[in-house]
């Protein structure tokens, strides 16, 4: 089955074009708001509701989410009447209430490295009022691809560092949405059973998927959003579905204690807990949530995380600043903190937005700092696939009509290194 490529105005040039930079966005009075709900993003339980709205005998049901399952999100399709097995008279009931519609692609931008990220639109709360807008990032690496989603529009909380921090705006993303920005992604790299693969530089050469890994690393703080993040992955994990594996899922937060617990007993995917300091005075400041939950509650979460093990690590995020937390004294404070813990590292060069009072650690800092983690036994947290071209912060994500910079993509890859 050959897709049709999802338009954005104007047209891009093309997925396999690297490098293009984004495409200008459609001015916001053209966008209409969806007037049927999507199916995109319903569990199973939600597909039966909606066969029974429009007439399916309940006997029949369980049959025809099956189905609906396997178009959905096997083969990705986005109009009813490619659902062969399908009658054509539930195709058409169907299509009468519900639609496949995913989150509007405003913006797609392809870096030469083969980094992609989407600029979605979706819906304000109240219809009428302005659309909310999102970031999707796309990170293909030789033998994976992973897909930073996000979890909220904004962020209730306000670390320091970060510029979603800054965005007062905040809403819920709905469990569609969430799943929807994979199936964007699936839909633009040809990633579905039977669709046209893309091509281009820098997509994994190897394994079967495009999209073979997801990190919630995006937009917004998805323990703050937890049953939305909850059915999304669990839809998202589902085996005769996209069948992205919770080993290969990692959802981020910043420590949200009394939802870390949870995490694991109703999602079961991989944790990555965003540290960026060993004393909570300085926590305090970065990451101003560890007022309410401080290191030691953190880290007993940690500690308790259901499933954790050598084989299944917790990665913590450290967010390289320079003079402020990139001391050898922190690197080695570091390493005994999380002496116990099954875990990773991944040291984050931070990445600068207008306005902030931060800066970046120096390379050699990283290096050095680097290096006493290792010594102590973790893999080297920071690698350097592009020389020293040092990833981008998923968490400062937000409607910027540029280019990727280097320090962008260095970031998002080192937020995307969690196996
Ligand atoms: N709210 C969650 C997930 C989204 S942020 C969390 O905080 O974990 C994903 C990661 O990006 C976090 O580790 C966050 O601390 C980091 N981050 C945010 N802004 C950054 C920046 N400007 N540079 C580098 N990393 C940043
Ligand atoms: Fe929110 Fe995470 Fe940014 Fe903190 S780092 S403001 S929790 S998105």
């Amino acid at each position: 089955m050959t897709k049709p490529l999802q338009t954005t105005h104007p047209p891009s040039t093309g997925l396999a074009a690297p490098p293009t930079g984004f495409v200008e966005k459609m001015p916001l009075e053209r966008y209409v708001p969806p007037a049927k709900p999507s199916l995109v993003g319903f569990s199973r339980a939600q597909l039966s509701e909606a066969l029974a709205t429009v007439g399916v005998p309940a006997g029949q049901r369980k049959m025809r989410v099956q189905q609906l399952w396997h178009w959905l999100y096997v083969r990705g399709v986005r109009r009813f009447e490619e659902m062969t097995s399908v009658s054509k008279e539930l195709r058409a009931a169907l299509d009468r209430h519900f639609t496949l519609a995913r989150p509007e692609v405003v913006a797609e931008q392809v870096s030469v490295d083969g980094t992609r990220k989407w600029l979605l639109r979706l819906p304000g709360e109240v219809l009428g009022e302005r659309p909310h807008e999102v970031e999707c990032v796309y990170i293909p690496e030789a033998d994976r691809g992973t897909l930073c989603v996000s979890s909220q529009v904004g962020c209730t909380l306000t670390c320091s560092f970060c510029h979603t921090g800054t965005q007062r705006l905040v809403r819920n993303l709905t469990p569609g949405e969430i799943v929807g920005q994979i199936m964007v992604a699936r839909d633009r790299l040809g990633d579905w059973l039977g669709a046209t693969r893309a091509s281009g530089d820098g997509l994994p050469t190897q394994g079967e998927r495009f999209v073979s890994n997801v990190v919630m690393m995006g937009m917004g703080e998805p323990l703050y959003n937890f049953e939305a993040v909850r059915d999304a992955l669990l839809t998202v994990a589902d085996g005769d579905g996209i069948a992205i594996s919770k080993r290969r899922i990692t959802l981020s937060t910043s420590g949200v204690v009394p939802n870390i617990a949870r995490a694991g007993a109703e999602i079961g995917c991989m944790l990555a807990v965003s540290l960026h300091a060993v004393r909570d005075e300085l926590r305090n400041e970065l990451v101003p949530l560890n007022r309410k939950y401080p290191i030691a509650q953190l880290l007993d979460a940690c500690r308790n995380y259901p499933g954790v093990s050598n084989a299944r690590r917790i990665t913590f995020e450290y967010v390289m600043l320079r003079d402020v937390n990139d001391s050898l004294a922190d690197a080695k404070a570091l390493v005994k903190l999380l002496a116990g813990i099954p875990a990773k590292i991944n040291l984050i060069p931070f990445n600068p937005w207008p306005g902030t009072r931060y800066e970046c650690s120096d390379w050699d800092r990283i290096e050095k700092f680097s290096e006493i983690i290792f010594t102590a036994g973790y893999a080297s947290p920071v690698r350097t696939p592009r020389g020293r071209d040092i990833l981008a912060a998923c968490g400062q994500l937000k409607s910027a009509t540029e280019k990727l910079s280097a320090r962008e993509r260095l970031a998002l890859r080192a937020m995307a290194m969690t196996d």
